[in-house]
Protein backbone atom coordinates (compact mmCIF):
# COMPACT_ATOMS: atom_id res chain seq x y z
CA UNK A 1 0.00 0.00 0.00
CA UNK A 2 1.56 3.40 -1.02
CA UNK A 3 -0.54 4.61 2.27
CA UNK A 4 -1.86 4.06 5.48
CA UNK A 5 -4.35 6.05 7.69
CA UNK A 6 -3.35 7.46 10.98
CA UNK A 7 -4.23 9.34 13.95
CA UNK A 8 -2.10 12.26 15.58
CA UNK A 9 -1.62 11.49 18.79
CA UNK A 10 -2.47 14.27 20.71
CA UNK A 11 -5.48 15.13 19.27
CA UNK A 12 -6.98 11.84 17.24
CA UNK A 13 -7.43 13.66 14.53
CA UNK A 14 -6.97 11.40 11.33
CA UNK A 15 -4.78 11.82 8.31
CA UNK A 16 -3.38 9.98 5.46
CA UNK A 17 -0.12 9.30 5.45
CA UNK A 18 1.46 8.87 1.90
CA UNK A 19 4.75 6.82 1.44
CA UNK A 20 5.47 8.24 -2.15
CA UNK A 21 5.70 11.34 -3.91
CA UNK A 22 4.04 13.32 -7.32
CA UNK A 23 1.92 11.76 -9.86
CA UNK A 24 1.66 8.33 -8.01
CA UNK A 25 -0.40 9.96 -5.68
CA UNK A 26 -2.60 11.25 -8.54
CA UNK A 27 -3.14 7.61 -10.38
CA UNK A 28 -4.32 6.11 -7.19
CA UNK A 29 -7.98 6.69 -6.95
CA UNK A 30 -7.20 5.87 -2.45
CA UNK A 31 -4.95 8.85 -2.40
CA UNK A 32 -6.06 11.17 -5.53
CA UNK A 33 -7.70 14.41 -4.33
CA UNK A 34 -7.86 15.91 -7.88
CA UNK A 35 -7.68 19.77 -7.91
CA UNK A 36 -8.17 19.61 -3.77
CA UNK A 37 -4.82 19.47 -3.09
CA UNK A 38 -4.27 22.05 -0.93
CA UNK A 39 -1.06 24.29 -1.36
CA UNK A 40 0.96 22.75 1.42
CA UNK A 41 -0.06 19.48 -0.05
CA UNK A 42 1.11 20.17 -3.41
CA UNK A 43 4.81 21.55 -1.72
CA UNK A 44 5.18 18.75 0.23
CA UNK A 45 3.94 16.26 -2.31
CA UNK A 46 5.63 17.21 -5.27
CA UNK A 47 2.61 17.74 -7.26
CA UNK A 48 2.56 21.26 -8.39
CA UNK A 49 2.84 21.45 -12.20
CA UNK A 50 1.31 17.73 -12.69
CA UNK A 51 -2.26 19.73 -11.77
CA UNK A 52 -3.81 22.73 -12.68
CA UNK A 53 -3.12 25.80 -10.20
CA UNK A 54 -6.66 26.79 -9.07
CA UNK A 55 -7.68 24.62 -5.86
CA UNK A 56 -11.45 23.44 -5.56
CA UNK A 57 -13.21 22.23 -2.63
CA UNK A 58 -14.84 19.46 -2.55
CA UNK A 59 -18.60 20.87 -3.43
CA UNK A 60 -16.66 22.18 -6.58
CA UNK A 61 -15.80 18.86 -7.22
CA UNK A 62 -19.00 17.38 -6.89
CA UNK A 63 -20.68 19.91 -9.05
CA UNK A 64 -18.28 19.23 -11.78
CA UNK A 65 -18.67 15.79 -11.56
CA UNK A 66 -22.50 15.68 -11.26
CA UNK A 67 -22.92 18.18 -14.29
CA UNK A 68 -20.90 15.69 -16.34
CA UNK A 69 -22.94 12.52 -14.71
CA UNK A 70 -25.95 14.06 -15.72
CA UNK A 71 -24.92 15.37 -19.55
CA UNK A 72 -24.63 11.61 -20.47
CA UNK A 73 -26.81 10.03 -22.62
CA UNK A 74 -28.63 6.85 -21.08
CA UNK A 75 -28.15 4.49 -17.71
CA UNK A 76 -25.21 2.21 -19.43
CA UNK A 77 -23.32 5.65 -20.04
CA UNK A 78 -23.85 6.78 -16.35
CA UNK A 79 -22.49 3.71 -15.37
CA UNK A 80 -19.39 4.01 -17.37
CA UNK A 81 -18.61 7.66 -16.53
CA UNK A 82 -19.38 6.73 -12.49
CA UNK A 83 -17.14 3.59 -13.10
CA UNK A 84 -14.04 5.76 -14.46
CA UNK A 85 -14.61 8.53 -11.34
CA UNK A 86 -14.50 5.71 -9.02
CA UNK A 87 -11.32 4.44 -11.06
CA UNK A 88 -9.42 7.56 -10.18
CA UNK A 89 -11.05 9.64 -7.24
CA UNK A 90 -13.22 7.01 -4.60
CA UNK A 91 -13.66 9.79 -1.74
CA UNK A 92 -15.53 11.66 -4.80
CA UNK A 93 -17.13 9.00 -6.28
CA UNK A 94 -18.81 7.46 -2.95
CA UNK A 95 -19.33 11.23 -1.87
CA UNK A 96 -20.85 11.76 -5.18
CA UNK A 97 -23.43 8.41 -4.59
CA UNK A 98 -23.95 9.57 -0.94
CA UNK A 99 -25.74 13.07 -1.98
CA UNK A 100 -27.55 11.37 -4.61
CA UNK A 101 -28.08 7.93 -3.67
CA UNK A 102 -31.71 7.33 -4.51
CA UNK A 103 -30.27 8.36 -8.43
CA UNK A 104 -27.17 6.40 -8.46
CA UNK A 105 -27.88 3.15 -6.65
CA UNK A 106 -29.92 1.66 -9.42
CA UNK A 107 -26.90 3.13 -11.80
CA UNK A 108 -24.17 1.25 -10.15
CA UNK A 109 -25.85 -1.73 -9.12
CA UNK A 110 -29.15 -2.85 -9.53
CA UNK A 111 -30.88 -3.07 -12.51
CA UNK A 112 -27.92 -0.77 -14.81
CA UNK A 113 -25.24 -3.56 -13.86
CA UNK A 114 -27.44 -6.14 -15.39
CA UNK A 115 -26.24 -4.59 -19.04
CA UNK A 116 -22.85 -4.00 -17.84
CA UNK A 117 -22.60 -7.75 -17.21
CA UNK A 118 -23.66 -8.58 -20.18
CA UNK A 119 -21.74 -5.75 -22.04
CA UNK A 120 -18.70 -6.40 -20.27
CA UNK A 121 -16.32 -7.19 -22.73
CA UNK A 122 -17.26 -4.35 -24.56
CA UNK A 123 -17.17 -1.85 -21.98
CA UNK A 124 -13.98 -2.85 -20.30
CA UNK A 125 -11.93 0.10 -19.11
CA UNK A 126 -9.42 -0.75 -16.42
CA UNK A 127 -8.56 -3.44 -14.00
CA UNK A 128 -10.29 -3.76 -10.86
CA UNK A 129 -10.26 -6.66 -7.92
CA UNK A 130 -8.86 -10.05 -8.93
CA UNK A 131 -9.33 -12.50 -12.33
CA UNK A 132 -8.76 -15.90 -10.61
CA UNK A 133 -9.12 -17.90 -13.29
CA UNK A 134 -8.79 -21.71 -13.50
CA UNK A 135 -6.08 -22.01 -16.04
CA UNK A 136 -4.36 -20.20 -12.75
CA UNK A 137 -5.32 -23.08 -10.71
CA UNK A 138 -1.33 -23.97 -9.79
CA UNK A 139 -0.84 -20.16 -8.78
CA UNK A 140 -3.74 -19.14 -6.11
CA UNK A 141 -1.90 -17.86 -3.65
CA UNK A 142 0.23 -15.83 -6.00
CA UNK A 143 -2.99 -14.27 -7.96
CA UNK A 144 -4.29 -13.15 -4.61
CA UNK A 145 -1.14 -11.68 -3.16
CA UNK A 146 -0.96 -9.38 -6.24
CA UNK A 147 -3.91 -7.49 -4.29
CA UNK A 148 -2.45 -4.11 -3.39
CA UNK A 149 -3.98 -4.34 0.08
CA UNK A 150 -2.53 -7.05 1.93
CA UNK A 151 -5.61 -6.79 4.51
CA UNK A 152 -8.93 -6.17 2.77
CA UNK A 153 -11.67 -6.47 5.06
CA UNK A 154 -14.31 -8.08 2.42
CA UNK A 155 -14.57 -10.25 -0.47
CA UNK A 156 -17.39 -11.01 -2.86
CA UNK A 157 -17.10 -13.54 -5.18
CA UNK A 158 -18.77 -15.06 -8.37
CA UNK A 159 -18.50 -17.60 -11.27
CA UNK A 160 -20.81 -15.68 -12.91
CA UNK A 161 -23.02 -18.73 -13.82
CA UNK A 162 -26.65 -16.87 -12.44
CA UNK A 163 -26.06 -13.18 -13.09
CA UNK A 164 -29.03 -11.83 -11.13
CA UNK A 165 -32.25 -12.99 -13.84
CA UNK A 166 -29.86 -13.26 -17.20
CA UNK A 167 -28.29 -16.67 -16.74
CA UNK A 168 -24.50 -17.65 -17.49
CA UNK A 169 -22.01 -14.15 -18.33
CA UNK A 170 -18.99 -15.86 -17.74
CA UNK A 171 -16.13 -12.96 -17.11
CA UNK A 172 -18.91 -10.68 -17.39
CA UNK A 173 -20.34 -11.22 -14.24
CA UNK A 174 -17.07 -9.30 -12.68
CA UNK A 175 -19.99 -6.59 -12.98
CA UNK A 176 -21.69 -7.78 -9.81
CA UNK A 177 -19.02 -7.92 -7.57
CA UNK A 178 -17.81 -4.28 -8.17
CA UNK A 179 -20.95 -3.09 -7.43
CA UNK A 180 -21.95 -5.11 -5.04
CA UNK A 181 -18.60 -3.92 -3.02
CA UNK A 182 -19.96 0.38 -4.13
CA UNK A 183 -22.88 -0.81 -2.02
CA UNK A 184 -20.32 -2.06 0.86
CA UNK A 185 -19.06 1.47 0.94
CA UNK A 186 -21.84 3.88 0.32
CA UNK A 187 -24.25 1.83 2.74
CA UNK A 188 -22.21 0.12 5.25
CA UNK A 189 -19.01 2.30 5.58
CA UNK A 190 -16.92 -0.35 4.44
CA UNK A 191 -13.46 1.19 3.25
CA UNK A 192 -13.11 1.04 -0.70
CA UNK A 193 -9.27 -0.32 -0.82
CA UNK A 194 -10.72 -2.93 1.86
CA UNK A 195 -13.11 -4.08 -0.84
CA UNK A 196 -12.10 -6.92 -3.15
CA UNK A 197 -14.36 -8.20 -6.18
CA UNK A 198 -13.06 -11.16 -7.27
CA UNK A 199 -14.46 -13.39 -10.42
CA UNK A 200 -13.76 -17.03 -10.32
CA UNK A 201 -13.25 -18.09 -14.29
CA UNK A 202 -13.97 -21.59 -14.95
CA UNK A 203 -15.30 -20.73 -18.21
CA UNK A 204 -18.90 -20.05 -19.44
CA UNK A 205 -21.68 -22.14 -21.35
CA UNK A 206 -23.31 -18.87 -22.82
CA UNK A 207 -22.47 -19.70 -26.77
CA UNK A 208 -23.12 -15.53 -27.55
CA UNK A 209 -20.04 -14.86 -24.98
CA UNK A 210 -18.06 -17.37 -26.51
CA UNK A 211 -18.35 -16.71 -29.98
CA UNK A 212 -17.90 -12.94 -29.35
CA UNK A 213 -14.26 -12.09 -30.39
CA UNK A 214 -13.85 -9.55 -28.02
CA UNK A 215 -15.02 -11.88 -24.81
CA UNK A 216 -12.44 -11.24 -22.29
CA UNK A 217 -12.88 -14.64 -20.09
CA UNK A 218 -11.34 -17.89 -20.26
CA UNK A 219 -13.00 -19.35 -24.02
CA UNK A 220 -14.09 -22.36 -22.70
CA UNK A 221 -16.88 -24.76 -21.39
CA UNK A 222 -17.71 -24.67 -18.05
CA UNK A 223 -14.90 -26.74 -16.18
CA UNK A 224 -17.52 -29.43 -14.52
CA UNK A 225 -18.03 -31.10 -11.49
CA UNK A 226 -15.14 -32.70 -9.43
CA UNK A 227 -12.86 -30.11 -10.86
CA UNK A 228 -14.60 -27.76 -10.54
CA UNK A 229 -14.96 -28.27 -7.20
CA UNK A 230 -11.16 -28.56 -6.52
CA UNK A 231 -10.83 -25.38 -7.86
CA UNK A 232 -13.21 -23.94 -5.76
CA UNK A 233 -11.97 -25.74 -2.57
CA UNK A 234 -8.13 -25.09 -3.55
CA UNK A 235 -8.97 -20.68 -3.79
CA UNK A 236 -11.38 -21.13 -0.63
CA UNK A 237 -8.15 -22.62 1.27
CA UNK A 238 -5.57 -19.89 -0.70
CA UNK A 239 -8.31 -16.80 0.41
CA UNK A 240 -8.05 -18.37 4.34
CA UNK A 241 -4.15 -18.72 3.66
CA UNK A 242 -3.27 -15.51 2.16
CA UNK A 243 -6.54 -12.98 4.07
CA UNK A 244 -7.37 -15.05 7.34
CA UNK A 245 -10.13 -13.07 8.94
CA UNK A 246 -11.74 -11.64 5.67
CA UNK A 247 -15.28 -12.09 4.77
CA UNK A 248 -16.11 -14.19 1.49
CA UNK A 249 -19.52 -13.38 0.20
CA UNK A 250 -20.90 -15.86 -2.34
CA UNK A 251 -23.29 -13.89 -5.33
CA UNK A 252 -24.38 -15.12 -7.93
CA UNK A 253 -23.62 -18.96 -7.87
CA UNK A 254 -26.02 -21.34 -9.95
CA UNK A 255 -29.00 -22.44 -7.65
CA UNK A 256 -27.86 -25.30 -6.43
CA UNK A 257 -24.30 -24.74 -6.27
CA UNK A 258 -24.58 -21.50 -4.26
CA UNK A 259 -26.69 -23.66 -1.48
CA UNK A 260 -24.07 -26.79 -1.90
CA UNK A 261 -20.84 -24.22 -1.00
CA UNK A 262 -22.69 -22.06 1.41
CA UNK A 263 -23.29 -25.29 3.59
CA UNK A 264 -19.38 -26.44 2.78
CA UNK A 265 -17.68 -24.02 4.19
CA UNK A 266 -20.07 -21.93 6.60
CA UNK A 267 -18.41 -23.37 9.34
CA UNK A 268 -15.03 -22.78 7.96
CA UNK A 269 -14.35 -18.75 7.84
CA UNK A 270 -16.15 -16.16 8.01
CA UNK A 271 -19.04 -16.09 4.72
CA UNK A 272 -22.28 -16.29 3.54
CA UNK A 273 -24.11 -16.38 0.50
CA UNK A 274 -26.19 -12.87 -0.23
CA UNK A 275 -28.79 -14.26 -2.95
CA UNK A 276 -29.64 -16.94 0.08
CA UNK A 277 -29.44 -15.02 3.58
CA UNK A 278 -29.38 -11.59 2.54
CA UNK A 279 -32.67 -11.68 0.73
CA UNK A 280 -33.73 -13.64 3.76
CA UNK A 281 -33.32 -10.84 6.10
CA UNK A 282 -34.55 -8.17 4.11
CA UNK A 283 -37.73 -10.05 3.39
CA UNK A 284 -38.34 -11.50 6.82
CA UNK A 285 -37.61 -7.26 7.68
CA UNK A 286 -40.49 -6.51 5.59
CA UNK A 287 -42.39 -8.87 6.89
CA UNK A 288 -41.99 -7.48 10.54
CA UNK A 289 -42.82 -4.49 9.27
CA UNK A 290 -45.43 -5.10 7.41
CA UNK A 291 -47.29 -7.06 10.89
CA UNK A 292 -47.18 -3.07 12.33
CA UNK A 293 -49.03 -2.38 9.82
CA UNK A 294 -51.73 -5.40 9.90
CA UNK A 295 -51.71 -5.39 13.59
CA UNK A 296 -51.00 -9.18 13.39
CA UNK A 297 -48.46 -11.66 15.30
CA UNK A 298 -45.78 -13.65 13.47
CA UNK A 299 -46.88 -16.68 14.85
CA UNK A 300 -50.40 -16.46 12.95
CA UNK A 301 -48.98 -15.77 9.53
CA UNK A 302 -48.93 -18.40 6.63
CA UNK A 303 -46.54 -17.90 3.63
CA UNK A 304 -46.90 -18.77 -0.19
CA UNK A 305 -43.93 -18.23 -2.50
CA UNK A 306 -44.25 -18.31 -6.22
CA UNK A 307 -40.55 -19.86 -7.03
CA UNK A 308 -38.90 -22.72 -5.20
CA UNK A 309 -35.20 -21.25 -5.73
CA UNK A 310 -32.35 -20.09 -3.89
CA UNK A 311 -33.93 -17.33 -2.82
CA UNK A 312 -37.46 -19.00 -1.97
CA UNK A 313 -35.04 -21.41 0.07
CA UNK A 314 -33.44 -18.85 2.27
CA UNK A 315 -36.68 -16.92 2.87
CA UNK A 316 -38.40 -20.09 3.98
CA UNK A 317 -35.88 -20.91 6.05
CA UNK A 318 -35.94 -17.60 7.84
CA UNK A 319 -39.20 -17.52 8.71
CA UNK A 320 -39.41 -21.03 9.63
CA UNK A 321 -36.29 -19.77 12.64
CA UNK A 322 -38.49 -16.53 13.05
CA UNK A 323 -42.05 -18.72 13.84
CA UNK A 324 -39.93 -21.06 16.43
CA UNK A 325 -38.49 -17.63 18.39
CA UNK A 326 -42.51 -16.58 18.79
CA UNK A 327 -43.07 -20.12 20.21
CA UNK A 328 -43.89 -22.75 17.53
CA UNK A 329 -42.45 -25.96 17.26
CA UNK A 330 -40.07 -26.73 13.83
CA UNK A 331 -43.03 -29.10 12.20
CA UNK A 332 -45.34 -26.47 13.10
CA UNK A 333 -43.14 -23.54 11.57
CA UNK A 334 -42.77 -25.99 8.43
CA UNK A 335 -46.21 -26.25 8.05
CA UNK A 336 -46.74 -22.53 7.76
CA UNK A 337 -45.10 -22.58 4.44
CA UNK A 338 -46.35 -23.29 0.42
CA UNK A 339 -44.03 -23.45 -2.49
CA UNK A 340 -45.42 -23.09 -6.12
CA UNK A 341 -43.27 -23.57 -8.67
CA UNK A 342 -43.48 -23.45 -12.19
CA UNK A 343 -45.64 -27.02 -12.12
CA UNK A 344 -47.77 -25.85 -9.55
CA UNK A 345 -47.99 -26.58 -6.14
CA UNK A 346 -45.23 -28.59 -4.95
CA UNK A 347 -46.16 -32.27 -3.04
CA UNK A 348 -44.13 -34.74 -1.61
CA UNK A 349 -45.33 -37.06 -4.18
CA UNK A 350 -42.93 -35.55 -6.74
CA UNK A 351 -40.29 -37.41 -8.77
CA UNK A 352 -37.02 -36.73 -7.62
CA UNK A 353 -37.47 -33.41 -5.47
CA UNK A 354 -34.38 -31.12 -4.57
CA UNK A 355 -33.86 -31.20 -0.48
CA UNK A 356 -35.46 -27.28 -0.34
CA UNK A 357 -38.32 -28.19 -1.82
CA UNK A 358 -38.13 -31.73 -0.07
CA UNK A 359 -38.44 -29.78 2.88
CA UNK A 360 -41.77 -27.55 2.30
CA UNK A 361 -43.49 -30.21 -0.01
CA UNK A 362 -46.92 -30.46 1.28
CA UNK A 363 -49.04 -34.00 1.44
CA UNK A 364 -50.74 -35.23 -1.49
CA UNK A 365 -53.41 -36.07 0.97
CA UNK A 366 -54.14 -32.65 1.85
CA UNK A 367 -55.24 -31.68 -2.07
CA UNK A 368 -58.50 -34.14 -1.40
CA UNK A 369 -60.29 -31.76 1.03
CA UNK A 370 -59.19 -29.16 -1.91
CA UNK A 371 -60.74 -27.88 -5.10
CA UNK A 372 -58.69 -28.24 -8.01
CA UNK A 373 -59.20 -28.52 -11.60
CA UNK A 374 -56.13 -30.44 -12.03
CA UNK A 375 -55.07 -32.12 -9.12
CA UNK A 376 -51.41 -33.21 -10.46
CA UNK A 377 -50.70 -28.86 -11.33
CA UNK A 378 -52.29 -26.91 -8.52
CA UNK A 379 -52.27 -23.37 -9.52
CA UNK A 380 -51.22 -20.14 -7.44
CA UNK A 381 -54.82 -19.44 -7.09
CA UNK A 382 -56.00 -22.59 -6.61
CA UNK A 383 -53.64 -23.07 -3.18
CA UNK A 384 -54.68 -19.42 -2.12
CA UNK A 385 -58.13 -20.40 -2.02
CA UNK A 386 -57.29 -23.43 0.19
CA UNK A 387 -54.24 -22.87 1.91
CA UNK A 388 -55.58 -19.07 2.67
CA UNK A 389 -51.75 -17.40 3.35
CA UNK A 390 -51.50 -13.98 4.75
CA UNK A 391 -48.42 -13.71 2.57
CA UNK A 392 -47.66 -14.24 -0.64
CA UNK A 393 -43.85 -13.70 -1.94
CA UNK A 394 -42.69 -13.88 -5.57
CA UNK A 395 -39.46 -15.42 -6.37
CA UNK A 396 -40.32 -16.89 -9.66
CA UNK A 397 -38.30 -14.51 -11.88
CA UNK A 398 -41.44 -14.55 -14.11
CA UNK A 399 -43.58 -11.97 -14.74
CA UNK A 400 -46.66 -11.69 -14.30
CA UNK A 401 -47.11 -14.60 -12.12
CA UNK A 402 -49.23 -12.44 -9.73
CA UNK A 403 -52.46 -11.79 -11.82
CA UNK A 404 -55.25 -9.85 -11.05
CA UNK A 405 -56.86 -13.21 -9.89
CA UNK A 406 -53.95 -14.37 -7.53
CA UNK A 407 -54.32 -10.87 -5.92
CA UNK A 408 -57.73 -10.79 -5.72
CA UNK A 409 -57.59 -14.09 -4.15
CA UNK A 410 -55.31 -12.51 -1.74
CA UNK A 411 -57.75 -10.04 -1.15
CA UNK A 412 -60.58 -12.44 -0.67
CA UNK A 413 -59.08 -14.51 2.28
CA UNK A 414 -57.25 -11.62 3.87
CA UNK A 415 -57.88 -7.59 5.35
CA UNK A 416 -54.38 -6.76 4.57
CA UNK A 417 -52.86 -9.09 2.75
CA UNK A 418 -49.08 -9.30 2.18
CA UNK A 419 -48.20 -8.77 -1.81
CA UNK A 420 -44.23 -8.95 -2.63
CA UNK A 421 -43.35 -9.45 -6.03
CA UNK A 422 -39.86 -9.76 -5.16
CA UNK A 423 -38.22 -10.80 -8.82
CA UNK A 424 -35.38 -8.62 -10.78
CA UNK A 425 -34.83 -6.92 -12.57
CA UNK A 426 -38.30 -4.76 -13.70
CA UNK A 427 -38.86 -6.78 -16.15
CA UNK A 428 -39.22 -10.01 -14.08
CA UNK A 429 -41.46 -8.73 -11.41
CA UNK A 430 -44.84 -11.18 -10.54
CA UNK A 431 -46.85 -7.66 -10.99
CA UNK A 432 -46.19 -4.03 -10.47
CA UNK A 433 -46.65 -2.42 -7.57
CA UNK A 434 -50.19 0.09 -8.70
CA UNK A 435 -51.58 -3.74 -9.83
CA UNK A 436 -50.91 -5.23 -6.20
CA UNK A 437 -52.46 -1.99 -4.86
CA UNK A 438 -55.65 -1.89 -7.53
CA UNK A 439 -56.52 -5.39 -7.25
CA UNK A 440 -56.29 -5.54 -3.84
CA UNK A 441 -58.36 -2.06 -3.55
CA UNK A 442 -55.80 -0.60 -1.88
CA UNK A 443 -55.38 -3.35 1.42
CA UNK A 444 -52.39 -4.82 -0.17
CA UNK A 445 -49.07 -4.57 1.93
CA UNK A 446 -46.89 -4.20 -1.28
CA UNK A 447 -43.00 -4.65 -1.31
CA UNK A 448 -40.45 -5.03 -4.22
CA UNK A 449 -37.67 -6.19 -5.48
CA UNK A 450 -37.07 -3.88 -7.50
CA UNK A 451 -38.02 -0.21 -7.27
CA UNK A 452 -41.26 1.67 -7.94
CA UNK A 453 -42.29 5.05 -8.09
CA UNK A 454 -44.89 6.07 -5.32
CA UNK A 455 -48.71 4.84 -6.50
CA UNK A 456 -51.74 7.11 -5.74
CA UNK A 457 -54.92 4.91 -5.19
CA UNK A 458 -58.19 6.47 -3.73
CA UNK A 459 -56.56 9.73 -2.78
CA UNK A 460 -53.72 8.08 -0.96
CA UNK A 461 -50.21 7.76 -1.94
CA UNK A 462 -48.13 4.52 -1.32
CA UNK A 463 -44.34 4.89 -0.64
CA UNK A 464 -43.35 1.03 -2.72
CA UNK A 465 -40.44 -0.21 -0.48
CA UNK A 466 -38.09 -2.18 -2.35
CA UNK A 467 -36.50 -4.89 -0.04
CA UNK A 468 -33.11 -4.80 -1.41
CA UNK A 469 -30.54 -6.50 -0.16
CA UNK A 470 -28.60 -3.47 0.10
CA UNK A 471 -30.85 -2.59 4.01
CA UNK A 472 -29.01 -6.14 4.96
CA UNK A 473 -25.75 -7.23 3.40
CA UNK A 474 -23.51 -3.86 4.22
CA UNK A 475 -24.64 -4.12 7.89
CA UNK A 476 -23.52 -7.56 7.89
CA UNK A 477 -20.26 -7.03 6.48
CA UNK A 478 -19.60 -3.72 8.83
CA UNK A 479 -20.24 -6.07 11.78
CA UNK A 480 -18.16 -8.56 10.53
CA UNK A 481 -15.41 -5.86 10.22
CA UNK A 482 -16.01 -3.68 12.79
CA UNK A 483 -17.23 -6.69 15.09
CA UNK A 484 -14.15 -9.33 14.74
CA UNK A 485 -17.19 -12.06 13.62
CA UNK A 486 -15.56 -15.56 13.46
CA UNK A 487 -18.31 -16.49 11.69
CA UNK A 488 -21.68 -15.60 9.87
CA UNK A 489 -25.10 -17.09 11.58
CA UNK A 490 -28.02 -17.45 9.92
CA UNK A 491 -29.45 -16.06 14.00
CA UNK A 492 -27.13 -12.14 12.96
CA UNK A 493 -29.30 -11.88 9.43
CA UNK A 494 -32.18 -12.78 12.08
CA UNK A 495 -31.44 -10.10 14.37
CA UNK A 496 -30.40 -7.81 11.05
CA UNK A 497 -33.78 -8.18 10.61
CA UNK A 498 -35.60 -6.54 13.55
CA UNK A 499 -33.36 -4.01 13.47
CA UNK A 500 -34.31 -3.08 10.08
CA UNK A 501 -37.65 -3.55 10.45
CA UNK A 502 -36.95 -1.18 14.19
CA UNK A 503 -35.84 1.51 11.90
CA UNK A 504 -38.86 1.97 10.03
CA UNK A 505 -40.97 5.03 11.15
CA UNK A 506 -44.58 5.44 12.08
CA UNK A 507 -44.53 8.22 9.15
CA UNK A 508 -42.97 5.05 6.73
CA UNK A 509 -45.94 2.60 7.69
CA UNK A 510 -48.69 5.46 7.31
CA UNK A 511 -47.23 6.12 3.96
CA UNK A 512 -47.74 2.05 3.77
CA UNK A 513 -43.72 1.35 3.23
CA UNK A 514 -42.55 -1.36 5.16
CA UNK A 515 -38.66 0.15 4.29
CA UNK A 516 -36.98 3.20 5.96
CA UNK A 517 -36.27 5.52 3.02
CA UNK A 518 -33.41 4.65 1.10
CA UNK A 519 -31.55 8.10 2.45
CA UNK A 520 -31.43 6.46 5.75
CA UNK A 521 -29.80 3.25 4.78
CA UNK A 522 -26.03 4.18 6.53
CA UNK A 523 -27.88 4.36 10.03
CA UNK A 524 -30.10 1.10 9.12
CA UNK A 525 -26.39 -0.44 8.37
CA UNK A 526 -25.05 1.04 11.56
CA UNK A 527 -27.96 -0.93 13.43
CA UNK A 528 -28.16 -4.35 11.52
CA UNK A 529 -23.98 -4.39 12.22
CA UNK A 530 -24.54 -3.76 15.87
CA UNK A 531 -27.43 -6.35 16.00
CA UNK A 532 -25.49 -8.74 14.31
CA UNK A 533 -22.48 -8.43 16.79
CA UNK A 534 -24.85 -8.48 19.69
CA UNK A 535 -26.06 -12.30 18.49
CA UNK A 536 -22.50 -12.95 17.69
CA UNK A 537 -21.39 -12.82 21.06
CA UNK A 538 -24.80 -14.16 22.29
CA UNK A 539 -23.38 -17.21 20.24
CA UNK A 540 -20.13 -17.35 21.04
CA UNK A 541 -18.67 -15.94 17.79
CA UNK A 542 -17.10 -12.71 18.58
CA UNK A 543 -15.66 -11.47 22.03
CA UNK A 544 -18.06 -9.96 24.86
CA UNK A 545 -15.37 -6.61 24.94
CA UNK A 546 -16.94 -5.37 21.48
CA UNK A 547 -20.49 -4.77 23.20
CA UNK A 548 -18.78 -1.55 25.12
CA UNK A 549 -19.60 1.49 23.61
CA UNK A 550 -20.86 -0.55 20.31
CA UNK A 551 -22.63 1.82 18.57
CA UNK A 552 -19.93 4.21 18.90
CA UNK A 553 -17.43 2.08 18.06
CA UNK A 554 -18.56 0.87 15.14
CA UNK A 555 -19.76 4.19 14.10
CA UNK A 556 -16.24 5.25 14.30
CA UNK A 557 -15.11 2.27 12.07
CA UNK A 558 -17.16 3.42 9.19
CA UNK A 559 -15.70 4.83 6.47
CA UNK A 560 -17.00 8.53 5.51
CA UNK A 561 -16.11 9.83 2.03
CA UNK A 562 -13.78 13.24 3.10
CA UNK A 563 -11.13 14.40 2.02
CA UNK A 564 -8.22 13.54 4.85
CA UNK A 565 -5.27 16.02 5.36
CA UNK A 566 -2.46 14.28 3.71
CA UNK A 567 1.67 14.19 4.71
CA UNK A 568 4.57 12.99 2.98
CA UNK A 569 6.04 9.97 5.39
CA UNK A 570 8.22 6.99 4.10
CA UNK A 571 6.87 3.55 4.87
CA UNK A 572 7.79 1.98 7.87
P1 LIG B 1 -34.12 -19.59 -9.12
O1 LIG B 1 -33.90 -19.78 -10.57
O2 LIG B 1 -33.29 -20.34 -8.16
O3 LIG B 1 -35.67 -19.95 -8.79
C1 LIG B 1 -36.78 -19.60 -9.60
C2 LIG B 1 -37.96 -20.50 -9.20
O4 LIG B 1 -39.16 -20.00 -9.83
C3 LIG B 1 -37.83 -21.94 -9.62
O5 LIG B 1 -38.22 -22.76 -8.54
C4 LIG B 1 -38.86 -22.10 -10.75
O6 LIG B 1 -39.43 -23.40 -10.84
C5 LIG B 1 -39.91 -21.12 -10.30
N1 LIG B 1 -40.84 -20.68 -11.34
C6 LIG B 1 -40.60 -20.44 -12.65
N2 LIG B 1 -41.74 -20.06 -13.26
C7 LIG B 1 -42.71 -20.05 -12.33
C8 LIG B 1 -44.10 -19.74 -12.34
N3 LIG B 1 -44.70 -19.37 -13.45
N4 LIG B 1 -44.79 -19.84 -11.17
C9 LIG B 1 -44.19 -20.20 -10.04
N5 LIG B 1 -42.88 -20.51 -9.98
C10 LIG B 1 -42.16 -20.44 -11.10
O7 LIG B 1 -33.99 -18.04 -8.85
P2 LIG B 1 -33.73 -17.31 -7.42
O8 LIG B 1 -32.29 -17.14 -7.17
O9 LIG B 1 -34.56 -17.98 -6.38
O10 LIG B 1 -34.32 -15.86 -7.74
C11 LIG B 1 -35.70 -15.71 -8.08
C12 LIG B 1 -35.98 -14.24 -8.29
O11 LIG B 1 -35.89 -13.57 -7.04
C13 LIG B 1 -35.00 -13.54 -9.24
O12 LIG B 1 -35.71 -12.71 -10.12
C14 LIG B 1 -34.17 -12.71 -8.34
O13 LIG B 1 -33.75 -11.52 -8.97
C15 LIG B 1 -35.16 -12.39 -7.23
N6 LIG B 1 -34.49 -12.00 -5.99
C16 LIG B 1 -34.91 -10.86 -5.37
C17 LIG B 1 -34.29 -10.43 -4.23
C18 LIG B 1 -34.78 -9.20 -3.54
O14 LIG B 1 -35.74 -8.63 -3.95
N7 LIG B 1 -34.17 -8.76 -2.47
C19 LIG B 1 -33.21 -11.15 -3.73
C20 LIG B 1 -32.80 -12.33 -4.38
C21 LIG B 1 -33.46 -12.75 -5.51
Amino acid sequence: MIFTIKQEPATAHRYLAAHVKGAELLMNPSTNKGTAFTNAERDELDLHGLIPPAISTLEQQLQRVYDAFQAKAGNLEKHIYLSSLQDRNETLFFRLLSEHIEEMMPIVYTPTVGEVCQRFSHIYRRARGLYVSYDQRHHLERILKDFPNPHPAVIVVTDGQRILGLGDQGAGGMGIPIGKLCLYTLCGGVAPYGALPIMLDVGTDNEERLADPLYLGLRQKRVPGHAYQKFVDDFVAAVMKVFPGVLLQWEDFYKGNAIKQLARFRDRLCTFNDDIQGTAGVVVAGIFAGLRISGQRLRDQRVLFAGAGAAAHGIADLIVSALQEDGLGLAEARQRIWTVDSQGLVTRDRHELEDFKATYARDPGELLSYTCANRSHVTLAETILNARPTILLGTSATPGTFTEEVVRAMAAVNQRPMIFPLSNPTSCCECRAEDAIRWSDGRAIVATGSPFAPVVFNGHTFRIGQGNNAYIFPGIGLGATAGGLRRISDGMFLAGAKALAAKVTEADLAASAVYPEVRRIRECSLAVACAAIRQGVAEGLAEVSILENLEARVQEAMWVPEYLPMRYEPAD
